[in-house]
């Protein structure tokens, strides 16, 4: 389970990130079966793992390899409060990833894209990045 600095943990949801965005979980559909970090019981009405609301994201990347990429917006990433040990925990689509933008399945693409296709630097970045305008940092 992956844990930042702030002391938050992301959990996948079983939900992808097109039926997550068509219809958006409840609070207690999306609701972890426990706390990771200290294995406390979830329970809608009484449990240690409370809703603490939700906030939006930006997702990079193609929705399909034919389709060309675009930034979605997921409005709905459910925050949860463990009250025992004072974890916030994210529950985020599957597929989307603590910490970056592009959607491992955006990765996964421009890896093989790279790796196997053998496509340059321009041309991963053209099927795989939304952003039209680079900084004076980007190569191509
Ligand atoms: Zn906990």
């Amino acid at each position: 389970m992956p844990r930042n600095r702030s002391g938050r943990r992301v959990i996948q949801s079983a939900i992808d990130i097109k039926r997550w965005q068509q219809q958006p979980p409840t609070v207690i559909e999306a609701r972890p079966a426990r706390c990771p970090p200290c294995g406390a019981a979830s329970c809608p009405l009484a449990g240690a793992i409370q809703g603490h609301g939700k906030r939006e994201r930006q997702v990079w990347g193609p929705v399909s390899p034919d389709q060309p990429p675009e930034a979605i917006a997921v409005t709905a990433r459910r925050r949860y409060h463990c009250v025992d040990c004072g974890a916030m925990l994210l529950v985020v689509p599957r597929c989307l990833l603590g910490r970056r933008v592009y959607s491992a399945a955006a990765i996964s693409f421009a890896l093989a894209l790279w790796g196997v296709a053998l496509a340059t630097a321009a041309e991963v970045r053209q099927r795989v990045g939304p952003a039209r305008i680079l900084g004076p940092g980007s190569l191509f």
